[in-house]
């Protein structure tokens, strides 16, 4: 990136210099041009208006150089007849050079009075700047005079534009390097301080850049935490009924159990194995919603059927605690995935009758629901038995989060239960999840869908 930043920067700086150099040529050359247009201009005149003319023009001293160097200077003069023929020049052999006529400078001034061009001189290096004046007797008088060409002009300047792009490259490379460290730098800094990045201090306009980061930041670290905790949890709750296994077998393995020890052992082993059956599912069930980012299938789903089918499942187990479970309502239709409709209903009821008392009463209300005149779809699970106490309210959607873990374990609980329903919750953007529980009293849970 610094490098980047650097090259970028003297690419820059290069450009900058040669287009600078170029530019000024350009200027630089064109007021020559101007200034050598308007003294041959004003030169003409003199010569037009004065005797001068006469002196230079008379035949016998156009071949007379010291005269013409006299008169002329470094100025061509050049008279052409209305034919174009060339009648004198200070320079060359009149009778030698080709027609005028066609001359830009030549036709302009017999159709105005006065014309000028540039042109390419012969040498590369120069350009021949002409002007030319009708005389009253018909006659085309041109002074022209060669100026260096701008190639030339750029070529004879470059040593100095050579010496002077060397300095400034080395002013600007050293001012990039020091401006590139001033930008990279916070940037740096806070890579290596991440895991403090409050006290980073940067630069305005990176502000939105490391807020971004730092959230972020504080997002993975979270759930990082979070992954550590949780497969610590899985390891210490799949001990457990995996260390029952192992030692009821080995007991019945070593001969050390007899008639009905071998029968309640394999008993034990077969629960503990169901647990751990149960357990493992759960996981794989929370990994896969953790997992998946956008739901799968969502469909139309009845609430109020699946709620009945729901308690059909767990009916036999409601009847064991001696609970009395009751589904009321009304067909409700929301857009949903069906599987996790129905583990959620499940989950709420299979809780309410698990922490219930003795011949307790579970009700299921699913029907429509209105609040400050919005329209949605609701399932209730109330349940009149144990309660949940307020601090234990806000931990109970935690993973592996029991009020009372030898309640939950007895009755084939993994405590992963809530943390599905959350989970399933979440993938459904238009469904939120309502608590109402006092302690000894009851528990309601809605789920409600806008
Ligand atoms: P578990 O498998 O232990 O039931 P859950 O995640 O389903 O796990 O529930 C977490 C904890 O919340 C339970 O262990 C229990 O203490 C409490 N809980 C859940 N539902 C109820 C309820 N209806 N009444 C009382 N306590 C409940």
């Amino acid at each position: 990136m610094k490098k980047r930043i650097n090259l970028q920067y003297m690419i820059l700086t290069t450009v900058a210099i040669i287009a600078t150099a170029v530019m000024f040529t350009a200027v630089f050359y064109n007021i020559i041009k101007n200034e050598t247009l308007t003294d041959l201009s004003n030169y003409t005149d003199v010569l037009v208006s004065s005797d001068a003319w006469g002196i230079v023009s008379s035949p016998e001293n156009v071949d007379d150089k010291n005269i013409t160097a006299n008169y002329c200077g470094e100025i061509r003069i050049t008279l052409v007849n209305d034919k174009g023929v060339a009648l004198l020049d200070t320079e060359v052999d009149a009778y030698s050079m080709e027609n005028h006529k066609e001359r830009p400078e030549i036709m302009q001034a017999f159709k105005e009075g006065k014309g000028k061009a540039i042109r390419k001189s012969k040498t590369v290096q120069k350009d021949a700047l002409y002007y030319a004046v009708l005389l009253d007797n018909g006659c085309v008088l041109r002074a022209s005079k060669e100026v260096s060409s701008m190639t030339s002009l750029l070529i004879s300047s470059l040593p100095v534009t050579g010496a002077l792009c060397v300095v400034l490259f080395m002013v600007c490379s050293a001012f990039s390097h020091f401006l590139t460290k001033s930008i990279v730098e916070p940037i740096e800094f806070l890579a290596r301080n991440m895991d403090a990045p409050e006290s980073v201090k940067v630069y305005k306009e990176l502000v939105p850049f490391v807020t971004t980061i730092r959230r972020q930041h504080e997002d993975i670290m979270k759930n990082a935490n979070m992954r550590q905790e949780f497969t610590a949890n899985v390891s210490h709750e799949l001990k457990t009924p995996l260390t029952s296994i192992s030692g009821y077998s080995e007991l019945i393995e070593n001969g050390m159990a007899t008639g009905e020890d071998i029968t309640r052992f394999a008993g034990e082993i077969h629960k503990s194995s169901k647990r751990l059956l149960t357990l493992i599912n759960d996981i794989i069930r929370i990994s896969e919603l953790d997992a998946t980012s956008v739901d799968e299938s969502f469909e139309k789903v009845n609430l109020y059927d699946v709620a009945k089918s729901c308690v059909e499942m767990l009916s036999l187990n409601a009847e064991k605690n001696n609970i009395n479970v009751s589904v009321t309502g009304e067909d409700v239709y929301v857009s949903a995935n069906a599987q996790m409709m129905e583990e959620l209903i499940y989950n709420l009821c299979d809780n309410a009758i698990r922490y219930n008392n003795d011949g307790g009463k579970v009700e299921v209300i699913v029907k429509h629901y209105e609040k400050d005149g919005k329209e949605g779809s609701m399932v209730q699970v109330s349940d009149n038995g144990i309660g949940i106490s307020k601090e234990n309210q806000e931990r109970i959607f935690e993973r592996f989060y029991r009020v009372d873990k030898s309640r939950s374990k007895s009755t084939g609980g993994t405590g992963l239960g809530l943390a599905i329903v959350k989970h399933i919750i979440a993938k459904h953007p238009d469904a939120h999840i309502e608590l109402e529980s006092e302690e000894g009293k009851g528990t309601t849970i809605r789920v409600i869908f806008w």
